[in-house]
């Protein structure tokens, strides 16, 4: 007789570990998901109500506001924020200019009635400085043509263009000189922070700026550059978008290099040494950054120096067209996961040391004149065109803030062994830190009166009262210690500061508000950080 066949049966507790196990693989899924989401739209996460003290919120000085029909309006009334997230404001309207027009008919609009105007493109710049409460907000981006001039070796841009567009028109035979890190900016906006990146020896945008066409408050159309209405164009180059509107800029290219990378891991205080003896004074170093760790167990203390050796002035000729960052869910994964703990920040900082040579995308073919079997050969422009998008995610609940600081290039010790000091006790978490290499900058408000290293932070932080607090604190004593150091903070960020603090790393902050007030006498050009400004000064 066959033997009755077993009945296969699980005990109690087998169930339950698959049930924990089954359900930790579906919750570690949908996290993971959730971590690597793109965007389903911008953050708008409320408003850090005040400076200092000093409330930011005002109310409307208008009863029944009219939307002249001439104008194209985008919205009637509304609010807008910026990419913190924490800057929402209410406008008048946002009219979306694309020809010179819309710009001298808004302003002439605003004069008639009495209203304001602030400037927006892209809105990367934080703490309300691309719009201001009950003013109309002129978005730039529309106004984004790009003209080649290949023999005076220049682009003629609207301030609308980003760095990723005039790239694209660019390649494969010339390439930006001076931008931020990654190209996600407009022109106007970078123009109007003097933005700064990883070309040392280019320096800050305003280095490569030949001229520019702006419309002052009262409408009229004025040149200015070094040699032509100077104190307007020191003064509209890192001048916030508060002196007038730039309407075209006139920018020096430059030959799109092969470069042949690199990367180093060293001790960060081996850095201003290595400066020194093996890059400051070598003209084919093209393009550089060092990458401090963020892990636990070397905080600050050990760092990547990328660099890209120029070894052959121009890319081949039939490069192909630049292609966009890859790997961006699992990029956006692992910063994501580097929020949540020290074994995901290690994790981090192993890829970004070990892995990701192995993925690095070597653009123009090796031959023997150029570099040796081994090389991985890039044009100028690939690096350039990173629009960063794993930065940006779909997590409403926190955000992630960026700071700069810079200071004396002889005090990068002393300042880096300070910011580890305060960001370790920080609970915040750090998700970058970079170092960049400034020049001493003739602009108004400059950042840098001296040759500079900067340190620059990006941070993380959840949206709420408790998260804006701990920033608030981070800032203020990350100011100090920069304050400590002889430097300076830059600008486009949070408005975290305190007064006092603001005064002490620009003294010339009067000076440059009575100039904002000879140019602009009714202040038709605000925005909240403006008013900020007036109240450090004692100006309000
Ligand atoms: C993730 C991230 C990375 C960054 N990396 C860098 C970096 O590597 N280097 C660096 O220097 N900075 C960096 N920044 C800061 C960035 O350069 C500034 O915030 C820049 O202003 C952003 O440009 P935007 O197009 O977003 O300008 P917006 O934020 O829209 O505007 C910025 C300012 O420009 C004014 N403005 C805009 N258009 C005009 C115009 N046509 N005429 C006059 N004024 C105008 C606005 O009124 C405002 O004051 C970074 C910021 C972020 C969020």
């Amino acid at each position: 007789m066959a033997e009755p066949a077993r009945r296969f049966r699980l005990s109690r507790r087998a169930l339950l570990g698959l049930a924990i196990v089954g359900g930790g693989a579906v919750w570690a899924g949908a996290t993971a998901a959730r971590l690597m989401r793109a965007p389903s739209g911008a953050k708008d996460a409320g408003r850090i109500a005040d400076l200092d003290g000093v409330p930011l919120p005002q109310e409307p000085d208008f009863d029944n506001p009219y939307y002249d029909p001439s104008l194209p309006w985008v919205s009637e009334g509304g609010t807008i924020n910026d990419v913190s997230a924490l800057s929402r404001t209410p406008v008048y309207g946002v009219v979306k200019v694309s020809e010179e027009k819309h710009v001298a008919d808004a302003l002439a609009f605003a004069r008639n009635n009495n209203l304001s105007v602030s400037l927006a493109a892209v809105r990367h710049s934080m703490g309300g400085q691309a719009f201001d409460d009950h003013a109309i907000v002129l978005d730039m981006m529309g106004l984004n043509s790009i003209e080649v001039d290949e023999g005076a070796m220049t682009v003629t841009v609207g301030p609308g263009a980003t760095w990723h567009e005039i790239q694209n028109v660019l390649h494969p035979r010339f390439a930006v000189k001076a931008m931020q890190s990654t190209d996600i900016f407009s022109v106007g906006g970078s123009i109007s922070v003097n933005a700064h990146g990883m070309d040392h020896q280019a320096g800050s945008v305003v280095g490569s700026v030949k001229s520019l066409e702006v419309m002052l408050a009262d409408g009229t159309k004025v040149t200015c550059s070094r040699t032509e209405n100077a104190d307007l164009f020191r003064h509209v180059v890192g001048g916030y978008g508060l002196f007038g509107v730039v309407l075209k800029a006139v920018l020096e290219i430059v030959p799109n290099a092969v470069y042949q990378t690199s990367r180093a891991v060293i001790r960060s205080e081996d850095f201003p040494t290595l400066f020194e003896t093996e890059m400051v004074g070598d003209p084919d170093l093209g393009l550089f950054y060092g990458h401090l760790s963020t892990a636990r167990s070397n905080f600050l203390e050990d760092m990547i120096v990328y660099r890209y050796d120029k070894v052959a002035d121009a890319a081949p000729a039939d490069m192909g067209p630049l292609g966009e960052p890859g790997m961006v869910g699992v990029k956006r994964l692992i910063m994501n996961l580097a929020k949540r703990g020290e074994v995901f920040q290690s994790f981090k900082w192993y890829m970004e040391k070990e892995l990701e040579p192995e993925f690095e995308s070597c653009t123009v073919p090796r031959t023997a004149a150029m570099a040796d079997r081994e090389a991985c050969l890039v044009s100028r422009n690939n690096p350039m065109h990173d629009s960063v998008p794993y930065l940006f995610n779909d997590l409403p609940e926190e955000t992630d803030i960026l700071h700069e600081y810079f200071f004396p290039r002889g005090e990068y010790n002393a300042f880096i062994a300070g910011a580890r000091e305060i960001l370790r006790r920080s609970e915040l978490p750090l998700l970058n830190a970079s170092i960049r290499v400034v020049h001493a900058e003739d602009t108004a408000l400059t950042y840098a009166k001296e040759d500079a290293f900067s340190l620059v932070l990006y941070v993380n932080q959840r949206t709420d009262e408790d998260g804006n607090a701990k920033m608030r604190a981070l800032t203020r004593e990350l100011v100090d210690l920069t304050l400590k150091h002889r430097g300076r903070f830059f600008l486009p960020y949070q408005l975290h500061y305190t007064r006092a603090q603001l005064m002490a790393a620009y003294p010339e902050l009067p000076a440059f508000l009575a100039k904002k007030r000879q140019y602009d006498p009714r202040e038709l050009f605000t925005s909240t950080f403006y008013r900020g400004l007036k109240a450090a000064a004692g100006m309000a």
